[in-house]
């Protein structure tokens, strides 16, 4: 036996993440449920880079070997040890990991033999040495279904004559995109669609996805039905065995009630943010915070300051190491501003994001629209200002605005008159309204992540399939 009565005949499901914050955690919690489920062993296969980073949790190994079933392995992305691996070296990174990753993935395979193998839907070449050993690839695509919708349907795109744009007008509408077609401007699609040719490194990586997704054994989205029915409808029609299982990590707390210090963060939280949003009165705060990749500039970064300070609101505001592109002290910050920030706000590095924003303290979350922090919003009932940067993000803020009606969409703009309205709207003159909504769609997603709810079961599809691929 191999502990905790998995046998070594037992099931072995391989997990391969993309090497970013928010895919890592997202797969860290789905392999700890299925250790939970039990009969499966799992391996989690990090990248060199990423596991020291979260080694540098006291606890994270700790947490990891309650389950005898798990086991991490580590392999290289390719890059040179002091490469800064931000997300505008995206591009870089892939190629590093074509180049090196895929062969030692290939040999992993070969020598551990797993039953099936969970990888991000970005790597194309997951499915080719997958089909190689004859090992069931499930993909699992941590960005937003609505936006994965769109990457699926840029072939369409192209055939129709919309992409690239012709022209410079943003506001023009979308109509290859079925089921979206009244909803979708061109500045709602992903960033990437603005280049003016189809050579363009994301351009081409979607196409790519949009090829090898639907040849894995399945699919696993990080959604629940009811949020997303219409858009999974659409993606089954590509990919029919999709798993809709979430929010992750409203179902991982649904079935691991875990200790509130359990954290996957590749940086330090600091969690001062908590004692003061303590002595703050209920939904006084807005929490700003853009994420693990998305920088701004120096111009950027006043306009927001002084946008939130006119609003009058109490502000929690995470600045992490390295996201202002430019030196803050080239700019004058006046003493006005200070003493504001002083009195209202409080700034940190890194926050315990998913504590912050189930504090009732907060009332409002002004956020880059990333598909992980959209979900937590979501399950906390917080509305959201949404300033999307890239990627997924400029879906997703249409969808919060414009199909659940859980905040506003700021979209191309950044001026501090904008912000300064933008944040009223949705903590005083549209609160309800948006709170209603908020509330709704937290019960539904907290329903969907209960026992007999649709996240719930559909995990327990994925899992009765794993172990059925043993057989
Ligand atoms: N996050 C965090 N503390 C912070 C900021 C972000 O723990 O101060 C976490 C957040 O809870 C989320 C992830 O980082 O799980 C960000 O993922 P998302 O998909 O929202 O954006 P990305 O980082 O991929 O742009």
């Amino acid at each position: 036996m191999d502990g905790a009565g998995a046998a070594v005949s037992s099931p072995h499901v391989l997990f391969f993440p993309l090497p970013l914050q928010g895919p890592v955690n997202c797969m860290l919690k789905l392999a700890e449920l299925l250790c939970l489920a039990g009969g499966i062993r799992v391996t989690f296969l990090n990248t060199h880079h990423i596991h020291r980073r979260l080694l540098r949790h006291t606890d994270f190994l700790s947490r990891f070997a309650r389950y005898p079933t798990f086991r991490f392995e580590t392999i290289s992305d390719g890059l040179p040890e002091d490469h800064r691996r931000t997300v505008d070296g995206f591009d870089k990174m892939m190629d590093a990991m074509d180049a090196v990753t895929k062969p030692l993935l290939r040999d992993f395979l070969a020598s551990r033999a797993p039953t099936a193998m969970i990888a991000d839907g970005v790597f194309g070449f997951a499915l080719h040495v997958a089909q190689e050993a004859g090992v069931p690839l499930i993909y699992f695509e941590t960005i937003s279904p609505c936006a994965l919708w769109t990457y699926l349907c840029i072939p369409k795109l192209i055939e129709a004559g919309e992409l690239p744009f012709k022209g410079d007008d943003l506001d023009a509408k979308i109509t290859s995109v079925p089921g979206l077609d009244s909803l979708l401007r061109r500045r709602d699609l992903p960033r990437f669609c603005r280049a003016d040719n189809l050579s363009n490194y994301d351009i081409q990586l979607a196409l790519r996805e949009a090829q090898q997704i639907p040849r894995a054994h399945g699919l696993i989205l990080n959604t629940f039905e009811e949020l997303d029915g219409p858009v999974l409808t659409q993606i089954r029609t590509f990919c029919p065995n999709t798993y809709a299982i979430g929010p992750l990590h409203a179902l991982f707390n649904t079935r691991l009630s875990p200790t509130r210090a359990h954290s996957n963060s590749l940086w330090e939280e600091d969690r001062s943010c908590l004692a003061w949003l303590d002595a703050q009165p209920p939904k006084s705060v807005i929490f700003i915070s853009f994420g693990s990749h998305a920088v701004m500039s120096v111009h950027q970064l006043m306009e927001i300051w002084h946008g939130v300070a006119n609003s009058g609101r109490n502000f929690l505001w995470v600045r992490r190491p390295g996201s202002v592109v430019e030196k803050e002290a080239d700019f004058k910050i006046s003493a006005e501003l200070l003493e504001i920030t002083k009195e209202r706000g409080f700034i940190v590095g890194w926050a315990p994001q998913e504590e912050v924003l189930a504090h009732p303290a907060i009332g409002a979350f002004l956020t880059h629209s990333g598909w992980n922090s959209t979900l937590e919003s979501i399950v906390e009932g917080v509305p959201m200002v949404c300033w999307p940067c890239f990627l997924d993000q400029q879906v997703i803020s249409r969808f919060v605005s414009e199909v659940w009606k859980l905040g506003c969409d700021m979209k191309d703009t950044c001026d501090r008159v904008i912000i300064e309205n933008v944040v009223r709207t949705v903590m005083e003159v549209r609160r309800d309204e948006f709170m209603q909504s908020a509330n709704e769609t937290k019960k539904s997603a907290r329903e969907s992540a209960c026992k007999g709810g649709s996240s719930y079961r559909n995990l327990d599809r994925l899992i009765e399939d794993i172990k059925s691929m043993n057989i």
